[in-house]
């Protein structure tokens, strides 16, 4: 092998001679393979590690770095975090009726924007309208991209360059990139705040109505309680003052629960229907939360209000595509009926299943790891608190179960398991990797006992 004279490190065209790596180009472009060898190279020359000494190793590194390079960065893992909704792993898993409509209606073509009865243009806006009005009573639907655009569409239509009233207590941030303040702002609403942090009342409300005034805002506290020396205003006593100035009141909902969730323990969050029924204008949620849906913003209210927000030019900019349309439809559909959807939408299943039948899974899990030589003392089933995450019912910790994982280095166990071919992801808990099973698809069971297997090995 010809070297590099200064650091030996082979040259491009040697690499690529090696039979080893003329087999990889039977099943990858060349170019692609090229540049994989350079920067192979590139990183021997660099790297604190040894470059590979001879041409198997090469050849190895060659292909690992191939893989990688290939392989999707947006890909599927295993989420035992006990965290149902977790917005940095995709939020809702979606039911098998709205996979198989996202199918139907990704292959060929579809009546998106075409009225078959008619044979003429139709609007990509009646679909899900039906549904959303009949399962929240509203009079009217929109769907757009998240509950984001939802917040910033609304703004926009109402109040761009006029106030937006709202309370300092409800100047929330949701996410890393979702802030009450900077959405409003970006919408052309000027922010007028009232209140205090942990006080708000009627009159704070009232004494910032002016002229100027182009909506009343209320904003869902998702993702934190607030306790203590508190007070703020319920969305049914702001009507009456959004009527007085002759606004719309916005109600920025957030997590999009349609059913009552109570009988499993989950309480204490209002429904959509509740939230319409409260009185608000407009009432805006996410399609990807307790909605168990594609991502999506699902604005229902008055129609007049709602046909000011289809004319709205941002519209079709925050507008969603057909496979987002398919999967919110089927998904929305199964709410007909209850009793099915709580089984039928993997989100809601999770969140109900009894503590149990998760206690049940965890020892079995634990059987087959010691079946593959793992010893009792390092796999355990333990009970553990899952959460709803995705900013609904906060304070929520549901009974569940985990098999816990109890080795030397915990932070190293919990990397391989994060860094396998499907990755697991874990918590750490007391020293001991938690693989809560509150969060994990049952059919997923046997895959995740061998993955841990494996990474124990
Ligand atoms: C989650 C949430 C949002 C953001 O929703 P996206 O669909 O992620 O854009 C906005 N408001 C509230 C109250 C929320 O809970």
């Amino acid at each position: 092998m010809t070297a590099d004279p200064r650091r030996s490190l082979p040259a491009v065209g040697t690499l690529l001679e090696l039979g080893g790596v003329r087999r990889l180009l039977a099943s990858a472009p060349r170019d692609l393979v090229t540049d994989v060898v350079r920067s192979v190279i590139e990183h021997a020359r660099q790297a604190a590690t040894p470059a590979p000494i001879d041409d198997a190793e090469w050849v190895r590194a060659i292909e690992a770095a191939l893989v990688q390079r290939q392989r999707s960065t947006l890909r599927r893992v295993i989420n035992a975090t006990g965290v149902v909704l977790h917005t940095n792993l995709g939020r809702a898993p979606l039911a098998t009726a709205a996979l198989d409509a996202v199918r139907v209606v990704a292959q060929g073509f579809s009546t998106l924007e075409y009225d078959v009865v008619t044979g003429t243009r139709g609007s990509r806006h009646v679909h899900c309208t039906a549904l959303l009005t009949e399962l929240t009573g509203a009079e009217d639907a929109l769907v757009v991209n998240n509950c984001a655009a939802a917040l910033v569409l609304s703004l926009n239509t109402f109040a761009d360059g006029r106030d937006a009233i709202i309370s300092r207590g409800e100047l929330v941030e949701i996410g890393g990139s979702f802030r009450v303040p900077d959405i409003m702002a970006k919408s052309g609403a000027r922010l007028v705040e009232v209140g205090t942090t942990n006080r708000t009342h009627t009159d704070d409300y009232r004494r910032a109505l002016s002229t100027r005034t182009g909506a009343l805002v209320s904003v869902h506290r998702s993702n934190f309680t607030l306790e203590g020396f508190v007070a703020s205003v319920p969305v049914r006593d702001l009507v009456p003052i959004a009527a007085e100035g002759g606004v719309p009141l916005l109600h920025d909902f957030g997590s999009g629960l349609l059913l009552d969730l109570s009988p499993w323990g989950l309480t204490g969050e209002p429904s959509a229907r509740d939230a319409v029924k409260a009185g608000a204008s407009l009432v805006m949620m996410s399609g990807d939360k307790m909605l168990g849906g594609p991502q999506a913003g699902i604005i229902v209210g008055k129609a007049d209000l709602i046909g000011a927000l289809r004319r709205n030019p941002l519209a079709r900019a925050l507008r969603v595509d057909k496979l987002t349309l398919a999967a919110l439809e089927a998904t929305l559909a199964l709410y007909r009926d209850p009793a099915h959807a709580v089984t039928a939408i993997p989100a809601l299943a999770m969140l109900t299943t009894p503590v149990m039948a998760l206690e049940a899974r965890a020892s079995n899990l634990v059987a087959m790891l010691s079946a593959n030589g793992v010893p009792s003392r390092v796999a355990r089933v333990a009970r553990t608190e899952a959460t709803v995450g995705g900013g609904a019912f906060p304070g929520a910790r549901i009974p569940s179960a985990a098999i816990t994982l109890d080795v030397a280095s915990p932070e190293l166990l919990e990397a391989k398991l994060r860094g396998g071919m499907v990755p697991v992801v874990a918590r750490i808990t007391d020293g001991k990797v938690i693989l809560d099973l509150r969060s994990v698809c049952p059919e997923l069971d046997d895959e995740l006992g061998a993955l841990v297997a494996r990474a124990l090995a």
